[in-house]
């Protein structure tokens, strides 16, 4: 029998690979984006849902004529096995005002189900999560892997950075490109928007605006702490913003940048916080995350640093605990 289009393009062995797991709104995209940014040269789908899985790569394998060409398959962990980065985008999606936190539970059997077809599969690439709440998620990633703590990185508050500088473009009329600063902490309701690290052609925000009124700081935090929840209230799911995210974050690894970005990785003692993930700006490069970034904060800044840690390691407390012992395959 001859083989389906996407039988045909299943391989064992194969040069670059990105592999996304869980093939919903966030993986698809994610997929899509990467085809279009041509970063690898093949990209697997998996999915619980195959014919899903089967249907959007075939969707994306549509425009390789017209955009870049990319292997675009929807296969299995076996495929997954031998990438260099596995995205794991599977996990309960949150609705209307739902707090990303209350969707713990029901992600974490579903991030442990997918590392556990990862590593009992062979892969020993670096592992990215995005599924939500994202820093508990990575934490659960990370222990049920067994995987060195670089190698474990949550997209973190990659994309609340972005929504700052973004609305800090607005307000500013400087493009966010343009802008440095950050948000850091959680990915979630305790973020912590860090104006004192904001720069803009080197000055502070108060330098920048030069004794003209400056934009109302409380009222950008929330915009941009709340900017996910609006997109859902509207299009039901988010997608764009977090597989572009998705995209940098493969790109600074695939490219060994060391470039430095906000993202979620197991902290050992910075501003005296550990055993728990969230975001702190990273050098990141081939080997995952190559550095941690403690920028100086305010004591104010440093109190919501420390509140949104406590917020998730009382979270993660409450998750039943999954270490790499506990996999089937052990
Ligand atoms: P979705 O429901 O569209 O997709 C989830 C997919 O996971 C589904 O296709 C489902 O079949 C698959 N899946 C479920 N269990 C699985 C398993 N055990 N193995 C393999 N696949 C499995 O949801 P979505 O909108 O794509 O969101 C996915 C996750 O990403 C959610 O947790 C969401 O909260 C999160 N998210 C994160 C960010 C971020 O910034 N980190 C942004 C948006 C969404």
């Amino acid at each position: 029998m001859k083989p389906s289009a996407n039988e045909a393009l299943r391989r064992t062995v194969g040069p670059d690979r990105i592999a996304l797991i869980g093939a919903g709104h966030v993986g698809a995209t994610a997929a899509y984006a990467l085809m279009l940014r041509a970063l690898v040269p093949e990209i697997v789908l998996v999915d619980s849902n195959t014919a899903l899985a089967e249907a959007e790569a075939a969707d994306i394998a549509d425009a390789n004529a017209l955009a870049r060409p990319a292997r675009v398959w929807a296969g299995d962990y076996a495929d997954a096995a031998v990438a260099s980065i596995a995205v794991i985008t599977a996990g309960g999606a949150t609705h209307g005002s739902q707090d990303r936190l209350s969707v713990a539970a029901a992600s974490a059997a579903i991030v442990s189900d997918c590392v556990d077809g990862l590593i009992s599969a062979g892969f020993s690439g670096i592992l990215v999560v995005a599924s939500n709440p994202v820093d508990l998620m990575t934490m659960v990633a990370l222990r049920r892997s067994g995987l060195p703590a670089s190698r474990v990185i949550g997209t973190g508050t990659l994309l609340d950075t972005s929504r700052l500088k973004q609305t800090l473009s607005q307000a500013l009329n400087v493009a966010p490109a343009s802008i440095e600063g950050y948000v850091l902490g959680e990915h979630g309701n305790s973020e912590v928007a860090v104006f004192s690290t904001v720069r803009i052609g080197g000055q502070t925000l108060d330098q920048f605006c030069g004794g003209k009124a400056s934009p109302d700081l409380s009222a950008i935090s929330t915009e941009v702490r709340d900017a996910g929840y609006a997109i859902v209230e509207g299009k039901g799911y988010t997608s764009f913003g977090v597989a572009t995210a998705i995209v940098r974050i493969c790109e600074a690894i695939l490219r060994d940048e060391h470039a430095v970005l906000p993202v979620s990785t197991l902290l050992t003692g910075e501003y005296g916080l550990s055993g728990l993930c969230l975001s702190l700006p990273c050098v990141l490069g081939a080997q995952g995350v190559q550095r941690i970034v403690t920028p100086n904060l305010e004591p104010s800044e440093r109190h919501a640093l420390t509140a949104s840690a406590m917020i998730l390691q009382t979270a993660f407390a409450a998750l039943p605990v999954m270490t790499s012992d506990d996999r089937p395959d052990r």
